[in-house]
């Protein structure tokens, strides 16, 4: 499962839509941000780095988040903290930094 947009949250800024490697987003008539083709999506997650109000998440796979486990993104320049949501109420927290992406 791929990237999913809250339209409660969505301001329709369009930053997703600008990073898409797949042009997969698209604005619904309410400016509201929503992908074309759900299936399309292959979870790059560059789309949930780039919203400023966390309102497109990835729903990971089973196999490695557990049953509805939901991650979010916020990014400041060069650092992305990212959130992964557990149905169970659990929360992971882990900190990426692209100055040190190349650095092993
Ligand atoms: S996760 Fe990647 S491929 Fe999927 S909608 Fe977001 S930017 Fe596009
Ligand atoms: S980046 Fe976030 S707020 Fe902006 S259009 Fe996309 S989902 Fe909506």
């Amino acid at each position: 499962m791929g990237a999913i947009t809250d339209k409660t949250k969505c301001i329709g800024c369009g930053r997703c839509m600008d990073v898409c490697p797949g042009n997969l987003i698209r604005k619904n008539t309410e400016g509201k941000a929503y992908l074309k083709n759900e299936e399309d999506c292959w979870s790059c997650a560059s789309c949930i780095k780039e919203c400023p109000v966390g309102a497109i998440f990835l729903r990971l796979p089973a196999e490695f988040g557990g049953v509805r486990a939901d991650m979010h993104a916020k990014t400041d320049n060069n650092i992305t903290e990212w959130e992964i949501d557990r149905a169970d109420g659990k929360k992971i927290v882990f900190i990426t930094d692209t100055n040190e992406a190349n650095k092993y």
